[in-house]
């Protein structure tokens, strides 16, 4: 059983019941939803299946909605797309015009405020490359140094530009509510610049009387990584979302940033994402390239709770076999990782609590003795947290009686969130946990599991582990 999470990006090519039934029986843990390319009611009807799919498959689906900040994007282009050739000069204004090879619409309020002579604009992923040469009262006037061809409402990149917009729009914040509207569970955050971004999210979440969303920071570029530890305290999660943070920096840079930043998130035990191009090329083929295997293999080992699959699963022709690969490719990885030198590394970084103290003496049985499963009795869902950041070699059965805190664990590794009774006993919690162990997991006789849990419920706290055997 994988204990590393699968987030996949929703789109054309995983909107029918079928193919979304298959994604979750080989593994979809999360669906992400990108509001800046789906319309409403598609998120709204895709949700709707994943929710009655949750009730046929007993598992639970996190959902994450992803709000685009604030992007700069290419206006309409005739005929959606146009080549701009080496040394051509191109005239770029934020007056709606429909784009030519002579002039094209720059979506961005600050255009002429922002943007300096000697500025790069990079569109088509980086792939085109224009310096600006000249600017008058309305318009910029630049030369295509790379060319290529660029596409109708594509996000536009400006290295090194100090982005003065705030970072919600009115299109971000209509987002957001639409995102509360739909009880999602977490929401991922692009372009976010530094900690005022993050807390603008949070005050308009506040506002609206949502404590529960959970924040996802994108690192998609120079600016955040210079805020990255206060950033990290105000996100529940980070994600690298290497496809715009490559056309941001030297690409060569990446994979050092993906270490450090995974590293830092875990010690801060927040939840870390990877993100983009891990099977890039099953988007078109059945079988992943061997340097996609080693990417997804090396970021389990990396401590990342969750990799993710974009247009692999949003609009490629092989969803169902990508999500597949993926299980695969992280079953691999964790049954190779060396979970007792994880454990003293990271005990040896933290001080301890009643229940993290727990949480590390139960990780450390399983390192020694065979045991199938941990259960979790929780109530916020601090231990089964605190378990699997230690990462247990073992699932986390984490059951509670409060629905926010089972949907809010769907990202965490290892943890398989289920919903229970409040218990009014310790017996009846080992009795109600034990039995959902059995029905979850083919034990047999002999086998071991762990409960751990905190009586009476008004402690609010896990005080005691208990070591069952199947008879
Ligand atoms: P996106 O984010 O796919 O929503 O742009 C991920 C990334 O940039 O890597
Ligand atoms: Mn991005």
């Amino acid at each position: 059983m994988k204990k590393t999470k699968v987030v996949c990006s929703i789109g054309p090519s995983s909107s029918s019941t079928e193919v979304l039934r298959e994604m979750i029986l080989k593994g979809m843990d999360v669906a992400r939803f990108d509001l800046g390319r789906l319309a409403n009611s598609f998120c709204h009807d895709v949700i709707q299946k994943i929710h009655e799919l949750e009730k046929e498959l007993h598992k639970t689906i996190g959902i994450m909605f992803d709000n685009r900040g604030p992007e700069v994007r290419v206006g309409t282009i005739s005929n959606g797309k146009v080549f701009l050739k080496a040394k051509s000069e191109i005239i770029l204004t934020n007056e709606s015009v429909v784009g030519t090879e002579e002039k094209i619409t720059v979506l961005y309020p600050n255009l002429l405020k922002d943007i300096k002579v000697g500025d790069i604009l990079l569109f088509n992923s980086g792939k085109v490359k224009v310096k600006i040469k000249e600017k008058n009262t309305v318009t910029l006037k630049g030369m295509v140094e790379e060319e290529g061809l660029i596409y109708s409402h594509e996000t536009v990149h400006i290295p090194k530009l100090s982005n003065s917009l705030d970072y919600l729009n009115e299109r971000n914040k209509e987002d957001i509510l639409f995102a509360i509207q739909e009880n999602i569970d977490f929401l991922a955050l692009s372009f976010v610049r530094n900690k005022n971004d993050v807390l603008e999210v949070t005050d308009l979440l506040i506002e609206n009387n949502n404590d529960y969303i959970q924040l996802i920071t994108k690192i998609e570029n120079e600016y955040c990584l210079d805020d990255l530890d206060q950033i990290i305290e105000l996100s529940d999660g980070i994600m690298i979302a290497r496809g715009d943070l490559g056309v941001e920096l030297p690409i060569e840079k990446l994979p050092g940033i993906q270490k450090k930043v995974i590293a830092k998130v875990h010690q801060a035990n927040k939840i870390g994402l990877v993100s983009t191009e891990m099977l890039a090329s099953m988007e078109e083929e059945k079988r992943p390239t061997r340097a996609e295997v080693s990417d997804v293999y090396n970021a389990v080992m990396d401590l990342a709770d969750a990799v993710s699959l974009g247009s692999e699963t949003s609009v490629g022709t092989y969803p169902v076999e990508a999500v597949f690969t993926m299980t695969n490719i992280i079953t691999q990885a964790e049954e190779e990782m060396d979970y007792e030198r994880i454990l003293k590394e990271i005990r040896s970084t933290e001080n301890q609590d009643v229940p993290s103290s727990i949480a590390h003496a139960v990780v450390d049985i399983c390192n020694h003795i065979d045991i199938k499963a941990i259960i979790a009795a929780t109530n916020s869902g601090y231990t089964a947290k605190k378990i699997s950041r230690y990462r247990p070699c073992c699932p986390v059965i984490a059951t509670s009686p409060n629905k926010d805190t089972v949907r809010s664990l769907t990202l965490h590794y290892g943890v398989i969130p289920v919903l229970s009774k409040t218990y009014k006993t310790t017996d009846e919690i080992i009795e109600h946990c034990g039995s959902i162990a059995k029905e979850m997991l083919t034990l047999e006789k002999k086998d071991h599991f762990i409960i751990t849990g905190g009586f009476p419920a008004s402690l609010q706290n896990t005080n005691f582990m208990r070591i069952e055997e199947v008879i």
